[in-house]
């Protein structure tokens, strides 16, 4: 099925011959199984692209979604971005699905992976630091050692590469390619650069392969047409598509942390030194930002977590702070003023005052601005304070910018649908005028899981909840012999039970935040009978296929917890705006969010195992049908001796 075929060639080759039974794939691929889904959802997307119109597509786990969007996306012969949501499903795509598609498909196909800049070293940086080492440290001067000579041969420059850099070294944050302190065209290296070549693949490639977080960085940077990193292209497919108002809210959001002034003084400090333009008199507001700052950021609530920050409470903040405040701002226009006053100013320079003057701004709007529109709040997290303002709804921003702007948006995942209907995500994301579906299940989930709702728990909001839901979560771990995720909503209550399973159970318990996410689902993997106790991070994403996975317990029906400033700030717009938050809003996320927390399960045709839900809110309370019709048929059962039974055949 080569690309850019002629019209008849495209109009002979069916859906059905490729995915069909006996069909192309079956013919090169030998143990391809037919999937009618798969082939479902193949037509659906080709289409999409024939009749040029949005498409929206729930299918499940063991689908096989990718083929099923790739091979009509190379089919239509238009430029497609294809956006996933992280980089290890980039990467996954880039060397296992395209790869074959080459070999059988499309030999000619040109595709290009792009990440994020920060991916990238930057090759300005490299030089000037060559010149003028700063560094710290022997690890640093052995890194940057090894690091000058991969420059010179790398064809990519991308940090994947470096499997002897650790993920934490401060290192690569000075020598990346970030845009903070990208001179673009004006740099010396511009011709050289791994981002213009990035970009002059993607100008070349039929399909573009990207995440979300890309996707969205661009597509906010669109607007200006400055610094935006993708070509042109006709039309996107989003793989994991339940991400995207989230990511689309961070990107089309404004935000400054306190490492920013930290950065900003760190980086002017070296390249003053690199460019030997460095006087007392700019050294001076240095010392002053990094003070300041200090001082402006100190005045934040020490209690991690987030809160809101709306114009009452930014208001009686200032009054209490404005000298921390007009000092930061003075110092950094004070910077700019020294810069501007130097006799050589070059390009990085000048760049070290653009950032002094974007800061600026940036918290004037976060600590001033009245623009309504967006959730104003801050966060403390670690040493870091966050300020930021999140637009309450993206849906307008992306109906202009995205579904406006180009004919044919695929977006699919296992979780779109509430309910059977798409009202709510294609309200969200602000989707009009679409095709939708939800595809058959490929797992015959009715034989492989038992969903047990336990009958005699308290309510969740029962003092005596989190000791009866440890006595629950004990028995049921003794009879699938542990193998399980037990996944909580809160931080509190995961800590809670694990303290109380600690003496209950014989087997291995993991806790999040003991160690990196990826080292405990290793450790998860090897080590028999293991119990992992996690929160929201391990809801999604996670895949563990086989019966080292044969149990996954949820403490509570996962409803977004109210009192955070963005949740609080939709629920109040849809208030006004005379809906209904709880019915339109909070239920139908939270039944997206028990969809991938159960999915974590049967990842395949031969996984088995036991799903359990703590709250029984979901049999209770009116929404709690909302909860089961959404989910796969899984056989039901109230009764322990029944998920006994089934578990011994675990
Ligand atoms: S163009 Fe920007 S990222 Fe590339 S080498 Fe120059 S400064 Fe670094």
């Amino acid at each position: 099925m080569p690309k850019r075929a002629t019209s008849e060639a495209k109009v002979s080759i069916t859906m059905a011959d490729i995915f069909g039974p006996g069909g192309m794939l079956e013919k090169c691929h030998p143990g391809y199984e037919f999937r009618r889904a798969q082939l479902e959802m193949a037509e659906m997307v080709d289409e999409a692209f024939q009749k040029h119109q949005h498409t929206l597509i729930e299918a499940g786990t063991g689908t096989g979604k990718t083929l099923a969007y790739l091979i009509p996306a190379i089919r239509s012969g238009r430029r497609v971005v294809i956006s996933t949501a992280t980089k290890s499903l980039q990467e996954q795509l880039f060397q296992k699905d395209i790869p074959f598609l080459r070999k059988h498909f499309a030999p000619d196909l040109k595709v290009a992976l792009m990440k994020g800049r920060n991916n990238f070293v930057c090759r300005q940086k490299v030089h000037l630091m060559a010149n003028q080492p700063v560094l710290r440290g022997m690890d640093e001067i052995d890194w940057f050692a090894q690091i000058r000579d991969w420059e010179k041969l790398t064809e990519t420059g991308d940090r994947a590469e470096l499997d002897f850099l650790p993920d934490d070294a401060e290192l690569w944050n000075r020598i990346d390619a970030r845009k903070d302190a990208c001179t673009g065209q004006k740099c010396l290296q511009f011709q050289q650069c791994f981002l213009t070549a990035m970009r002059q693949r993607a100008q070349e490639a039929d399909l573009i392969i990207v995440n979300h977080h890309l996707f969205f960085a661009d597509l906010a940077l669109r607007q200006d047409d400055f610094g935006s990193i993708l070509p042109e292209y006709a039309a996107v497919i989003f793989d994991e598509a339940h991400e995207i108002e989230d990511v689309a809210s961070d990107y089309f959001g404004r935000a400054i942390s306190s490492y920013k002034f930290d950065e900003l003084s760190r980086d002017a400090e070296q390249t003053l030194r690199m460019v030997n333009a460095g006087t007392a008199a700019t050294r001076r507001p240095l010392a002053q930002i990094r003070e300041r700052a200090h001082a402006f950021f100190e005045a934040f609530p020490e209690r991690e977590g987030r809160f809101p920050f709306e114009p009452a409470e930014r208001a009686a903040f200032l009054e209490r702070n404005r000298e921390p405040y007009d000092g930061l701002a003075a110092a950094l226009k004070r910077l700019e003023t020294e810069l501007s006053a130097l006799s050589s100013k070059p390009e990085e320079v000048l760049n070290i005052a653009r950032r002094a003057a974007e800061l600026r701004r940036e918290l004037a709007f976060l600590l001033e601005s009245q623009e309504r529109g967006y959730v104003y709040w801050f966060e403390r997290r670690g040493k870091g304070v966050y300020l930021v303002a999140t637009p309450i709804d993206v849906s307008e921003i992306l109906r202009e910018r995205l579904f406006e702007q180009f004919d044919t948006i695929v977006l699919t995942s296992a979780t779109l649908a509430v309910g059977g209907r798409f009202d709510y995500v294609k309200q969200r994301l602000g989707i009009s005028g679409s095709r939708e579906e939800v595809l058959p299940q490929e797992f015959d989930y009715r034989s492989q899981a038992l969903l047990y709702i336990p009958k005699a728990l308290p309510d969740v909001r029962h003092a005596n909840f989190a000791a009866r839901a440890a006595e629950e979560i004990a028995q049921l771990l003794h009879l699938t012999r542990g193998r399980a995720f037990c996944l909580f909503t809160s931080y509190a209550q995961m800590r809670e039970v694990h303290e109380r399973l600690a003496g209950m159970i014989p087997y291995p318990l993991l806790l999040q935040g003991t160690a990196p996410r990826s080292a405990l689902l290793d450790r998860f993997r090897a080590t028999p009978g293991a119990v992992l106790l996690a929160t929201a991070s391990f809801w999604q994403g996670v895949d563990v296929p086989g019966s080292q996975l044969s149990c996954v317990i949820i403490d509570r029906l996962p409803f977004a917890v109210p009192s955070d400033p963005i949740v609080a700030a939709r629920v109040r717009a849809l208030q006004e705006d005379g809906q209904n938050p709880f019915a339109e809003y909070q239920v139908p996320k939270a039944v997206l969010s028990l969809k991938q927390g159960f999915g974590r399960l049967i990842r395949s045709r031969n996984d088995r195992g036991v799903l359990a839900i703590l709250d029984n809110r979901i049999q209770r309370m009116q929404y709690g049908r909302i909860f089961l019709e959404s989910l796969p048929e899984y056989t039901v059962t109230q009764d322990l001796a029944e998920v006994a039974r089934f578990a011994q055949e675990l």
